[in-house]
């Protein structure tokens, strides 16, 4: 459970949640509470940072700019780590708030002692003088020690805080990464797309898409088993990082043994070129036997290339892509196509 307030915590930020919700567009529905609630709590630096930059040339949040917010940064984080964060956050903010209120203690029975210790020096009597002296020396030693160590709190907590931050941020990138390849998986590719289709390409480019599928891979199972088929598939992950390391395209596993290149501000021409490079990569890939070293198996792919048009939804790029992807199978395989 990510969230561990209390029915009494809970019920001030619904008070601030219900005026957050009031000053923007987004209709109410529980993904702009999740939002609100979030910011509201404080619990969630990026979504605050995001909602901020957001307001920047929106000061009204519409729906779309509100769901966007939740998919970035409220939704998927796995909810052990989330669990795992917010009890260390709580178990902080526990042991500060115990310093704290030793320290406000000892202030205020420091300043007992010293309304006392004026009184004694206006009454001018000298034995009850010097025991009021020593008893504030007593409260200034006491209040100085407290006071450290709720200094002393607060700095290790900072750090430990700015870790807890950075957990939170690989927790989320793990949620959309495939562990076997280190690439996107559907759920960061569906969501980059969507990006993608939010923002107008530069004029004479276009966001384009590349679907690659290997060829006969059922056969690379059946003949050398799934943990081959295994070996395969994170091969090809790796060849795909590092043919599009240098640029702002992104990859992902699309599924099984078929995966995505999107290239933003790009050509058709460009995206052909990039798509046959990793096709050409793939088939010098050689996968050797771990012990032996001997070559066992090479792969090839199919590709299919598509640019997105006026009008499209990620549905419809993905359908042209693919379309060209099969045609790819039907001319033989190993080539790449661009779609009509
Ligand atoms: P084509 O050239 O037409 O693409 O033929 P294909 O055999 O590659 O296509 P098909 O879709 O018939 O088979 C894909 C196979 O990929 C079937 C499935 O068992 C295998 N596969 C999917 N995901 C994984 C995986 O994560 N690991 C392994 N080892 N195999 C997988
Ligand atoms: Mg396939
Ligand atoms: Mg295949």
């Amino acid at each position: 459970m990510r969230y561990t307030e209390t029915k009494e915590q809970s019920a001030e930020l619904l008070r601030k949640v219900l005026t957050l919700l009031g000053q923007h567009d987004a209709p109410f529905h529980p993904v702009s509470f999740a939002v609100w609630y979030e910011f509201a709590a404080g619990t969630n630096m990026r979504l605050t940072q995001g909602i901020e930059r957001a307001m920047q040339t929106e000061p009204r949040l519409t729906d779309a700019t509100v769901v966007r917010l939740y998919q970035e940064f409220v939704a998927e984080v796995d909810q052990e780590a989330m669990q795992r964060i917010t009890g260390e956050l709580q178990r902080m903010m526990t042991g500060m708030s115990e310093s704290a209120s030793r320290t406000g203690e000892h202030a205020g029975a420091f300043g007992e002692q010293l309304s006392g210790l004026t009184e004694v020096l206006q009454a001018n009597d000298a034995p009850a003088i010097a025991s009021h002296v020593a008893a504030t020396l007593a409260s200034t030693v006491q209040m100085q020690s407290s006071a450290q160590e709720l200094q002393a709190q607060v700095l290790a907590h900072r750090q430990e805080i700015q870790r807890l931050q950075s957990d939170l941020v690989r927790a989320r990138d793990e949620a959309t990464l495939d562990p076997l390849t280190q690439v996107l998986n559907r759920k960061g590719f569906d969501r980059m797309l969507a990006s993608l289709l939010d923002q107008p390409p530069s004029p004479d480019s276009a966001h384009c898409l590349v679907m690659l599928d290997i060829d006969h891979f059922k056969k690379v199972n059946d003949t050398h088993g799934h943990v081959m088929g295994d070996r395969v598939i994170q091969a090809l992950g790796e060849v795909l990082r590092l043919s599009v390391s240098d640029k702002n395209y992104s990859v992902a596993r699309y599924g099984g043994e078929e995966f995505a290149i999107l290239l933003p501000h790009c050509t058709i021409e460009q995206s052909m070129k990039v798509a046959d490079t990793v096709r050409q990569r793939t088939k010098a890939m050689k996968i050797r036997d771990r012990r032996t070293q001997q070559v066992v198996l090479t792969v090839s792919i199919s590709g299919g290339v598509a640019a997105m048009q006026a009008g499209d939804d990620a549905q419809d790029l993905i359908a042209r892509a693919d379309a060209a992807l099969y045609k790819s199978k039907q001319a033989g395989r190993d080539q790449v196509t661009c779609a009509a």
